[in-house]
């Protein structure tokens, strides 16, 4: 697909919309100088440069890459409109969008019913799910594992609600035996379990989970922010089988938090919050004296916290749903690609001199370290920052990861025979999000190699 040709086709499709009504007077206010301009459009490009190849897939660091083509030329041509989703007042074209692109999103997660909208982001997403869980459970706290995502407990302290951490096991999973534990004592309202943890994309097992918490009549709420796009890899060959059980068993939860714009293709600003049940509506039931006036139909700001919102964002998602449906050949492909080379990858490293696996990757994040003699934590916490600094400021073959940090018990329950002289440490972790990851793969294995070799 040619970029420029649709973002000229997107500017044209609006010219001709505007064209369509009586025509006005530009005002002079307005104008901007040509030659000032083109100056400071030179400058902004130019400190651009100053980003990390996020397109590149010698960028194999943080969970960041570029929109899709189709997603940035759906932006385009709405944001040129503008529209705002909080009310059909101001977004009537794109709010119809959102609530399909929402639906498709539900239909993922296997919800059977659902109410549910974007948000700008995964944090909002999780925060209207914790608030949720506060208005339907008064009183009672939260269950999160330690290796959930830290924005639950400043939400969770945002909203005043307690905190409980759950342990994980020895591949960064939530302990059942140790939630188990902790819903007998009555006080927790709340399981939040994460399909996908941030760091190493372990996929907590939800299908475990639901019963216990139902059992003690707690709710769960999944945070898919990262993973929720490997429901399309569930039943997969390349899914481990209780990965996939765990994914599935999101049909069964109360509330799912998912956000296309980790790894939905979309530019920043696009998380999305599902409800299984409709009749949680009535938590967010409030008046407004200058909207919700141009339909009677629910406007989307009635069911959300936040107020204004990006139209194009759910036009850009909308737009690449209809390209990529949310199927195993569709976006599904785009994921298995990166799941691939995270198996392919974890498969070299364990066969490395220079380099030793963590964990086996669950999903698309590899975590690593430098093979260190004598292997000593500290030895593994300097070599690999090392190897981060140096495969960033390398003038040729740059190689941009980044790095975890993990306990020394957490660390010693996957490799026994290493001196714990400090208590962390920080490994390399690298997101293969991006498909290009898959043919790349030998290249950035042979380069992380070199750089190990030179700083173990
Ligand atoms: C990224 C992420 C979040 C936070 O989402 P933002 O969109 O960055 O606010 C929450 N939970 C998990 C598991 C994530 O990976």
């Amino acid at each position: 697909m040619e970029l420029r040709q649709w973002l000229d086709r997107g500017v044209g499709a609006f010219e001709a919309w505007t064209r369509s009504y009586e025509e006005y007077a530009a005002h002079p206010a307005m104008a901007v100088d040509a030659e000032a301009c083109a100056a400071a459009f030179d400058e902004l490009t130019g400190r651009l440069h100053g980003s990390y190849p996020f397109f590149h897939p010698c960028y194999a660091g943080q969970m960041l890459k570029p929109p899709h083509p189709v997603a940035v030329a759906g932006y385009l041509a709405a944001m040129l409109v503008n529209s705002n989703n909080h009310a059909l007042d101001g977004g009537p074209a794109t709010s119809v969008m959102e609530e399909e692109a929402v639906g498709q999103l539900a239909a993922m997660a296997g919800l059977e019913t659902h109410l549910g909208h974007l948000t700008s982001s995964g944090t909002l997403a999780n925060l209207e799910a914790l608030f949720v869980a506060r208005e339907s459970r008064p009183g009672l706290s939260v269950a999160v594992s330690a290796e959930g995502h830290y924005t639950h407990a400043r939400m969770c302290h945002l909203l005043g609600m307690r905190v409980h951490e759950v342990a994980v096991d020895d591949r960064g999973r939530m302990d059942v035996p140790a939630l188990e534990r902790l819903l007998a004592t009555g006080d927790v309202g709340t399981v939040v379990a994460t399909t996908g943890t941030t760091a190493l994309g372990a996929v907590d097992p939800v299908h475990r989970i639901v019963p216990l918490a139902r059992q003690y009549g707690a709710r769960v709420h999944v945070d898919a922010a990262y993973g929720g796009f490997f429901a399309l890899l569930a039943g997969d060959p390349l899914t481990e089988e209780s990965t996939g059980q765990a994914l599935r068993a999101m049909a069964q939860c109360d509330s799912v938090v998912i956000d296309p714009h980790k790894h939905g293709l979309q530019p920043y600003g696009c998380g999305a919050v599902l409800f299984a049940d409709p009749a949680v509506t009535r938590f967010y039931r409030h008046d407004s004296p200058y909207t919700y006036f141009t339909s009677a139909r629910p406007h989307l700001g009635e069911i959300s916290l936040e107020c204004s919102r990006s139209g194009a964002a759910a036009a850009a998602l909308w737009l690449t749903l209809r390209l990529l449906p949310l199927t195993r050949q569709g976006l599904g492909a785009v994921l298995a690609a990166g799941r691939r080379a995270a198996v392919r990858w974890a498969g070299l490293l364990d066969g490395s001199p220079h380099l030793d696996l963590y964990q086996p990757p669950e999903l698309d994040i590899v975590t690593y370290h430098p093979h260190t003699e004598p292997a000593a934590l500290s030895r593994v916490d300097r070599a690999s920052q090392e190897v981060m600094r140096r495969g960033m400021e390398a003038k040729e073959h740059p190689v941009f990861l980044s790095v975890a940090r993990v306990g020394a018990q957490a660390f010693a329950d996957r490799h026994k025979d290493v001196v714990a002289d400090l208590d962390h440490a920080h490994i390399l972790r690298s997101v293969l999000m991006k498909p290009e990851s898959e043919p790349y793969l030998e290249r950035l294995h042979h380069r992380v190699e070199e750089l190990a070799r030179g700083a173990a």
